[in-house]
């Protein structure tokens, strides 16, 4: 028997059991979108005999991409196809961008990162909302909800990111794979476990009830007419146009540029269009959400040093005091680990608190994800104080840093994506869900800048100098967040009359 929405979101005990299959597909897309990201400039560099710089300006660039066709995929659920019509559609074209790759990925590299990147759009945005739909609009439980969830996405991030690239290298299964194939297995094991993702999501959606049905659908909670037969396969059409176009703008770089100084603008005009057509009280909920989303742009420009600057500054000023394990190793996957482990218990203490109504709101959660970020930066500032002359300091300390900014992003990243379902309209939802992940692709983009700023250092400069640099760099990150962490806190009387009964 079909559940309704009160029977689903009226659900006894902390967490909603749908939650657990949404958990398991998005872990397995994870799994998919970071194994295949985890070997993109290595197999570019190695394989594609690209320089170091063109292969990771294309690496950020795909980045951009994908959390920016998340704003289209949730455009399109919300207006057309539905949360779930969207995501079968992303997870098919994400198995079929990793299966180009397995084929041949030599020759045919691109074309299956294009898929992927319209594939994560359509997949990405659209399970989120589905969690927020779990709850009623008021339920305390959400935030926990969200941060489980955010759990089973660093697990598929961290199982991902690394077997991929370890098949793909011959570390792993090397006696048994032959090095001609190592590449093609690799690509070919993200196509597997989406395959997986949606087999599990068709299960999934017997126990849904009416979430994420497509909009006209007789059950379905938003009311509107039917939607005609050839605007869904137009959707599909469209999005398999864009693939070609991708290919040429991840492949030229100012491409990205000019696509970033658009894309902005752009969907923020359309956003205000959508505003100007709803009623005061919801209209004043979006200012709230626009507030959370543009905050997360300076906190991911911060936070994804991670890829960037603190991948070269692990490689040459780090030394192996933790376990004997690899500096750049802890770097990649120290944040995933930090988050499976605490984002569960985070989300019980945001219960627990509730209960004794001393749980802080969003405004100030995501003050102390900024907080927690800048204290972990002034930690990796203080690395410097633990150096030897030739420049190496410790990983044990860097790993503590690793640990206070998970703390942070904790307080931020599944606080919002929860916020998002919360201050959107019902027909909104998507769009803002994309709107939430594009700021990220901002945050990226920013990264990107503020990382070649720090790579001041001149030729001939030794090691020391390099440790220098890039810690002075960190010290200033750490205090703009701080700033921002206390600007958030200070403004909270402001967003929290915009956000009215929504906490
Ligand atoms: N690491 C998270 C994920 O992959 C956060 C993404 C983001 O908002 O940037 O879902």
């Amino acid at each position: 028997m079909s559940l309704t929405l009160d029977e689903i979101q009226n659900f006894k005990g902390k967490y909603p059991k749908q939650i657990w299959s949404l958990f398991f597909s998005e872990m397995w897309e994870r799994f998919c979108f970071y194994g295949m990201r985890g070997m993109l400039v290595f197999f570019m560099i190695s394989q594609l005999n690209f320089h170091e710089k063109e292969a990771n300006l294309q690496y950020g660039a795909t980045q951009a991409f994908v959390y920016a066709f998340t704003f289209v995929g949730g455009l399109f659920a919300d207006k057309i196809l539905g949360f779930r019509k969207s995501l079968f559609w992303g997870g098919l074209l994400m198995i079929v961008g990793s299966l180009i790759l397995a084929t041949d990925p030599h020759k045919f590299f691109f074309l299956g990162i294009a898929f992927t990147v319209v594939g994560t759009g359509f997949f990405k945005p659209n399970i989120s909302s589905m969690v927020g739909q779990l709850y009623k609009p008021n339920d305390s439980r959400a935030d926990a909800g969200f941060s489980l969830f955010y759990a089973g996405i660093n697990l598929g991030a961290l199982l991902g990111g690394y077997l991929c690239i370890a098949i793909g290298k011959g570390e792993l299964l090397g006696d048994f794979i032959s090095e001609g194939m190592r590449w093609n297995i690799a690509f070919g094991l993200a196509a597997v476990v989406m395959v997986i993702s949606l087999i599990n999501f068709v299960f999934t959606q017997r126990s849904l009830g009416t979430i994420g049905l497509q909009p006209g659908h007789p059950l379905s909670e938003v009311k509107s007419a039917p939607i005609a037969k050839w605007k869904e396969y137009g959707v599909y059409i469209l999005s398999l146009l864009f693939i070609p176009i991708i290919m040429k703008m991840v492949s030229v770089p100012e491409y990205t540029d000019y696509f970033m100084w658009t894309v902005g603008p752009l969907t923020l005009i359309y956003l205000f269009f959508e505003m100007s057509k709803v009623n005061s009280s919801e209209r004043k909920k979006l200012w709230a959400a626009l507030v959370f989303i543009l905050f997360s742009i300076l906190f991911w420009g911060i936070y994804e040093q991670s890829g960037g600057s603190l991948s070269i500054f692990a490689a040459k000023n780090l030394n192996k005091d933790l376990l004997g394990l690899d500096p750049n190793g802890v770097n990649n996957s120290g944040g995933a680990f930090f988050i499976i482990f605490l984002a569960p218990l985070i989300g019980l203490l945001w219960i627990w608190m509730s209960k004794r109504k001393i749980e802080p709101n969003t405004i100030i959660k995501f003050g102390l994800g900024f907080i927690f970020l800048g204290l972990g930066y002034y930690v990796l500032f203080a690395t410097r104080f633990f150096a030897d002359l030739q420049g190496i300091t410790s990983l044990n300390f860097f790993t503590i840093a690793l640990l206070v900014i998970t703390l942070g992003e904790l307080c931020l990243s599944p606080i919002g994506l929860s916020i998002m379902t919360k201050l959107s309209t019902k027909n909104l939802q998507g769009m803002m869900m994309g709107m939430w992940f594009l700021a990220s692709a901002y945050g990226q983009y920013v990264a990107g800048i503020i990382g070649a700023g720090l790579a001041t250092t001149k030729e001939g400069a030794t090691n020391y100098d390099a440790l220098i640099t890039y810690t002075e760099g960190y010290k200033q990150l750490a205090l703009y967040a701080v700033i921002a962490g206390v600007v958030l806190i200070l403004l909270s009387p402001f967003v929290k009359k915009l956000m009215q009964e929504v906490k």
